[in-house]
């Protein structure tokens, strides 16, 4: 077979489309102005912006006065947590709850507030990748003010029970918010009806460019501080002068992916159900994660005897474009912290590979990652002492 590029990190970022670039480049072009300003190219980018708002608040069931652009979504998730928290700590509720694995953009802003003097309760995950509601309600104080729970989850692609975490949250009087950043565009989301008070989502993960995200706030739920105190963009809370052709690529990129969604979240699913079966013909493999409740494009596999840095060298030098649960290149020798609150020993979530795909996808793709897949793994584990072992512990077991 010749062999193409696959791309299989979409969790990690996504191409811009052909249709959000085709919408962007007028305001990259002949459409400069300064939203703010009054004459007619002003005007017209500021109307560009009412409409990005609308497309936005379409998709999420909102008004479109509830959603305030940001520069992306680590940005949304720290002014949604310090901003609430920092709020409500006047009324004495310093207590808030999350999960142990949120992305870093929650747990390093807990980490953060725990620093000043916030408490943070961890909720724990299990094997498949799901909280237990009954954990959240044990967690639940007087003082709590607010509830921080991821809608899915970036390196095991879990979906977490967020409508009934939302019900549990309203019944006690404390704020939710949720971290959708890899689910939108790929799961539907209605705020009203899953009784979500804050809602992060990023651009760059469903075809937009990056650099530009969203954070919605119901109306009614809390008034959050000034994140940037200047001009009076998005209501004076986040000023500075608007990226008006990013806001626009999101705003039809998020209408795109809406609009296609059952479609291209089956095709998705047929990939990585595919892949995940060949995969698991490896042996000594698991999935990472439950099965079902997961995102459509998502496949999280771990192999024995397996370095998951390695692995993703030598998937490149197939062509294949992945990711890894495995966290050496950052410096840092432990396993990602995902991996290890499902219960996988270090060594085995050292050996974890991630595909993410997109509907940009083809099975040209798959069928390149099941080819690459075995040979690579065969090669890493030739060259392996723990899987030496594994294979002496395999002969005595038999
Ligand atoms: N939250 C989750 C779940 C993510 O997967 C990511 C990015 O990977 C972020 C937050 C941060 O988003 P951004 O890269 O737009 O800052």
């Amino acid at each position: 077979m010749n062999k193409h590029y696959v791309y299989a990190d979409n969790a990690a970022t996504t191409p811009i489309s052909k249709e959000v670039l085709d919408a962007m480049m007028p305001w990259l072009t002949e459409g400069y102005g300064n939203a703010s300003s009054i004459y007619a190219k002003g005007r017209e980018a500021g109307f560009a912006l009412v409409k990005a708002r609308q497309q936005v608040a379409d998709v999420l069931n909102c008004k479109p006065g509830e959603i305030y652009f940001t520069g992306c979504g680590s940005e949304s998730d720290n002014w949604a947590l310090k901003g609430a928290m920092h709020k409500l700590a006047a009324k004495g509720k310093k207590h808030l709850i999350t999960t142990v694995f949120e992305h870093h953009a929650i747990l390093h802003t807990a980490a953060a507030l725990e620093k000043e003097g916030f408490e943070v309760t961890y909720l724990p995950v299990y094997e498949n990748g799901i909280i237990h509601l009954d954990d959240l309600k044990a967690a639940l104080r007087p003082d709590t003010a607010l509830v921080s729970i991821m809608f899915a989850n970036n390196e095991i692609g879990t979906i977490q029970p967020i409508a009934e975490i939302g019900a549990i949250c309203k019944e006690a009087g404390v704020l939710f918010h949720t971290d959708a950043v890899q689910a939108i565009g790929h799961v539907r989301i209605d705020v009203k009806a899953m009784n979500i008070d804050m809602l992060s989502l990023s651009g760059h993960k469903f075809h937009a460019p990056k650099g530009v995200g969203a954070l919605y706030v119901r109306q009614g739920s809390i008034i959050l501080p000034n994140l940037i105190d200047g001009g009076g963009q998005e209501k004076g809370r986040r000023a500075g002068t608007e990226n008006v052709a990013s806001i626009v690529g999101m705003g039809v990129a998020i209408e795109a992916a809406h609009r296609d969604l059952e479609a291209n979240a089956a095709k998705a699913l047929a990939m990585r159900e595919r892949l995940i079966d060949a995969a698991l013909q490896i042996p000594h493999s698991r999935l990472n994660g439950d099965r079902v409740q997961r995102l459509p494009g998502n496949a999280n596999i771990s192999f024995e005897g397996v370095e998951g840095e390695a692995l993703l060298l030598m998937l490149d030098n197939e062509g294949v474009a992945a990711s890894s649960g495995s966290a050496c290149t950052s410096g840092s020798l432990d396993p990602s912290h995902v991996l290890l609150s499902i219960g996988l020993p270090h060594e085995i979530a050292h050996g974890s590979l991630r595909v993410s795909f997109s509907d940009m996808n083809t099975e040209e793709d798959v069928d390149q990652i099941i080819e690459a897949l075995p040979k690579v793994i065969g090669r890493l584990r030739e060259m392996s002492p723990v899987w030496e072992r594994i294979v002496q512990e395999d002969a005595a077991n038999n």
